[in-house]
Order: C-alpha cells, then structure tokens, then sequence
C-alpha cells in the first residue's frame, strides 16, 4: 500500500521491525534567540509586546496569540514576580531519587501574559503560591545563554 491509499480493513495493515532516526535539533526562534541574549549579556528578562492589543508575552513570542500581529517591540520583565503554582520532584529526569526534593515553580508576573517555570530556592515547608520572587542568576562570565542561566527563583527579601 502506499502512502496516499486508505484502507478501511484493519487486517491489511502490516507492521514491521527496525529503527527510525529521530534525532532533532529544536531552535529557541527568533524572539526566543533574543531572550537569551539579553539574560547572558544583560541579566535580563524580556517579554515581547503586541502594541495593538497592549499584551506583554513571557516566553517572548513573535506573533500575538489574539490578533496575530508580527511582535517586534521587546519589554523588559519586572524584576520581580509570584509564585502561582507550585511541585516538588524526588525523583531526576531520568527516574533516580533526589537526596532531597526539588521545588519547581511557575513564576507570572504583573501585566505579562505567561510566566516561565524553574526551580524554586525555598526548602519545600516554604514553597507556596503567592510568594514574591526574583530571578537569581549565574555569574555574567558563567551565563551561556541558557535557561540555566537561570538558578532558580529566590524570596524577595524585605
Ligand atoms: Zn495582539
């Protein structure tokens, strides 16, 4: 059978053994390529702005989801956000257990549509929704333009 016939007899459909490449290269885009420049080089969030619709978006995105407008105009993100939702992870990404758990958050912050998930810096009897955080970052000479340029997310301190 080939690729644009159909069937409808689901005793004619074969399966066969093997391997498949499926090895992908996902890019951070161009609104994303720009957010990750900024926080190595400037320590820095940015949002982008629809200018029609007067929404900011975090992660920066390059069309407006509403009206669909090309995003040129980029905002920086307010230094400080809230905790809207909270985890813990005890076990790593590959399924072993942490010697202690991990905090994620998602962090949103005023006026920006979106928000980023990351590590929470708070032992977990601390982690809670509504919590004022700041981004705590690398060193500018240990930032590579990552998400790990990122630490994590730490209580404002007052
Ligand atoms: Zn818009």
């Amino acid at each position: 059978m080939t690729f644009l016939e159909r069937t409808t007899d689901a005793r004619r459909f074969r399966q066969w053994e093997g391997n498949v490449e499926a090895d992908y290269i996902y890019t951070s885009g161009v609104a994303g390529e720009r957010f990750f420049v900024a926080l190595r080089d400037d320590g820095k969030m940015l949002a982008s702005r629809c200018t029609a619709c007067g929404l900011d978006y975090l992660p920066p995105r390059l069309f407006c989801e509403d009206c669909f407008l090309e995003l040129t105009e980029f905002v920086d993100v307010p230094p400080e956000g809230r905790v809207a939702a909270v985890t813990m992870a005890h076990l790593d990404r590959r399924g072993t257990p942490l010697s202690r758990p991990q905090v994620w958050a998602l962090v949103t912050f005023e006026g920006i549509r979106g928000g980023l998930v990351h590590r929470l810096l708070v032992p977990p009897a601390k982690a809670r929704v509504g919590l004022a955080v700041r981004a705590k970052l690398k060193a500018r000479g240990d930032r590579v333009g990552a998400i790990t340029d990122i630490e994590g997310f730490e209580p404002v301190r007052s």
